[in-house]
């Protein structure tokens, strides 16, 4: 628990309404809790001598000093800490992870992808992210994804479109221009110590020798994705078109010639020279179900193009949630924004207070966590998208004004009606911005979609810290491997609208902030956070899992500031999600999920997997740095020194 944090609940009537009739006493638990005050700080130990923000009690887990390493696999995690031994920094570190789960976990993440790289360097005290997000090509448009092109009239629905989500997703319309490579090399040069060619060194030596494959990889390779395109069921499916087993020894010499030649040509080759080409070929192709249209539209020139216009470090979404500051992923994610609006609304409630019926897993907190869930992702829905192509009142959406009364709608007694999950109108609160002042807004549910995606944090001796969230969108991407290059190339282009919404219309306002544009970078979820407390760094975290990973986020800092759970019990703990329909869950009391279905809640018919967190710590009392990581799949923590 947290001395001093800002409580405002006594500001909300809807649950001193509550608490009347259930008849218990008001009180500020965290006025009265009976942790300690560490000496020198206003961090707090709990009852059971848990430090505050994630750091294990003093006698269930040692600390390290010189760096720790947290990915989705073994391997990877532990290159990552050998770079860390031989005296590369976070930066380098965390570059060979990523060309390690190209090789180890190609599902999820790889050098035909893109991601978001969060960096803070204690030295300059700066914390910003490395933006490799994939970008549309010259030649997309808003309406690519309906039979409509070219007559489109702008009132086409769900039933124009070309196929199904999974046809389109797996035809090369869906393939993005991928940044991964290029956002890799911009962190070395910039931040790191390593050359390109040694980062890829360790990922060369495990693509040409092989690695026994883990049963996370077996099982995903039964995926209808490993079966859609020769080259990729010739790589992750038996001779005889069979799944592969656990231990199977997987070689991969196309992407160890890969990587070897980026290594000698550096990222040339990749954007503009046989790779680039080998690229735009794999890409023209589109499944027979959807035939010509779904064709990918990427050419040569936007691979140039891509490299020529370099990477775009991006300055952080800070928000304070009760005395933390979070740094989030900003535009094109949605996923800093979201966390921000979500944790405004829940710090209304007292969510460690079990006395008031609050409490990790109650139903009364996963209740309000739900609710604030919905109303941000109402807002999203709407207000979100590349910021370098639409203007979006980015300050109004996380401005309490314009969040407090949607706050306000919460109650502990019922769940909110639908039509009352609104995106509101953030324009007036920012008074930068200068775009359509049209009036009603519509409302939108999102889908939840996407399970795959990796996360992996880093911290090295001097408190350098990466917290990199990297995807090719759905687990085995497009599901299309690039002939004879071995690497798997993304379907990012479906975080897309697949109709768009633009319409200039006063009356209906429509930003289509994520409609389909050329070069533009589709909206993401991804939500890579680093979290200080009086400028001190004391967390970094991510997940992968499509819009759920914005919800894992807010489930991992609940679990750690309300709730003082150790890091790794923050990431064991069931998970709640909803991105404003049905309500996924993971495993918790039978009474808690009837709670919210007494509230008004549908819950999913089944629990199901949520994200898969890995995170770094540092107990800002000792220094000690902890790691985190899910076993939700084979997520490793290696810290330095080795006991
Ligand atoms: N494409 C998703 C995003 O950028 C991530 C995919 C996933 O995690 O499933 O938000």
């Amino acid at each position: 628990m947290v001395r001093k944090s800002k409580n405002r609940f006594f500001k909300h009537s809807g649950f001193v309404a509550l608490v009347l009739s259930v008849g218990l006493v008001a009180c500020n638990s965290n006025d009265d809790d009976d942790g300690g005050t560490t000496a020198g700080t206003d961090i707090t130990t709990t009852g059971d001598g848990t430090a505050s923000f994630g750091v294990p009690a003093a006698d269930s887990e040692s600390g390290f000093s010189e760096g720790v390493v947290t990915a989705a696999h073994p391997i990877a995690a532990e290159a990552g800490a050998q770079v860390l031994r031989d005296g590369g920094n976070a930066i380098d570190a965390a570059v060979v992870v990523q060309f390690v789960l190209n090789v180890v976990e190609p599902t999820s993440s790889g050098i035909g992808g893109g991601g978001f790289m969060g960096i803070y360097q204690p030295e300059t005290g700066r914390t910003f992210f490395i933006d490799s997000r994939e970008k549309a090509p010259e030649a997309a448009t808003a309406t690519q994804y309906l039979n409509c092109e070219p007559n489109c009239t702008g009132e086409e629905t769900r039933d124009d479109r070309l196929g199904s989500f999974t046809d389109i997703a797996t035809s090369g319309l869906g393939v993005g221009v991928p940044g991964t490579l290029l956002g890799a090399a911009h962190a070395l040069e910039n931040y790191g110590t390593l050359s390109l060619a040694d980062a890829l060194a360790p990922a060369i030596t495990l693509a040409e020798e092989g690695f026994e494959i883990n049963e996370r990889l077996a099982t995903l390779t039964e995926s209808e994705r490993t079966s859609f395109w020769p080259e990729t069921s010739a790589k992750f499916r038996t001779a005889d078109g069979e799944p592969l087993s656990e231990g199977f020894l997987l070689v991969q010499p196309d992407l160890a010639k890969t990587f070897r030649l980026i290594a000698e040509q550096g990222t040339d080759v990749f954007y503009t020279g046989e790779i680039a080409e080998a690229i735009v070929s794999a890409q023209m192709r589109a499944r027979d179900t959807i035939g010509e249209k779904g064709v990918g539209r990427m050419s040569m020139s936007d691979l140039a193009a891509y490299q020529a216009a370099g990477i775009d470090e991006r300055d952080p979404i800070v928000s304070d949630y009760r005395g933390y500051t979070m740094n989030g992923m900003p535009p094109p994610s949605s996923g800093g924004m979201t966390v921000a609006q979500i944790l405004e609304c829940i710090e209304q409630f007292p969510l460690g207070d079990a006395e008031q019926g609050f409490g990790a897993g109650t139903g009364q907190t996963l209740h309000v966590m739900v609710e604030s869930m919905r109303l941000a992702f109402s807002s999203r829905s709407v207000w979100m998208g590349d910021t370098d192509f639409v203007e979006l009142p980015i300050e109004g959406l996380t401005n309490a004004d314009y969040l407090a009364p949607r706050c306000e709608q919460i109650t502990t007694d019922a769940r909110i009606e639908d039509d009352a999950v609104l995106p509101g109108d953030p324009r007036d609160f920012d008074p930068a911005f200068t775009g359509n002042n049209g009036a009603n807004i519509t409302n939108a549910v999102d889908g939840e979609v996407g399970i795959d995606t990796t996360h992996f944090s880093v911290i090295d001796a001097n408190g350098n810290v990466v917290s990199w969230t990297s995807t090719i969108e759905g687990t085995w991407g497009s599901g299309i491997t690039v002939p004879g290059y071995g690497f798997l190339l993304n379907n990012e282009l479906t975080d897309f609208n697949f109709e768009p919404q633009f319409n200039d219309s006063a009356e209906d306002f429509k930003p289509g902030a994520n409609d389909v544009a050329p070069f533009k970078r589709p909206r993401s979820s991804m939500a890579p956070t680093l979290v200080f407390k009086d400028d001190t760094f004391v967390g970094a975290y991510g997940s992968p899992g499509g819009s759920t990973i914005i919800n894992s986020v807010v489930n991992i800092t609940v679990n750690l500031v309300d709730h003082g759970m150790s890091i790794q019990d923050a990431i064991d703990a069931p998970r709640i999600s909803s991105g404003g329909g049905s309500v996924s869950y993971e495993d918790f009391d039978a009474g808690a999920l009837e709670a919210l279905t007494a509230l008004g809640h549908t819950l999913r018919d089944e629990p199901s997997e949520i994200g898969s967190v890995q995170a770094v710590i540092v107990d800002p009392v000792t220094g000690l740095q902890y790691g985190g990581a899910d076993d939700r799949r084979a997520g490793t923590v290696v810290g330095l020194p080795t006991p």
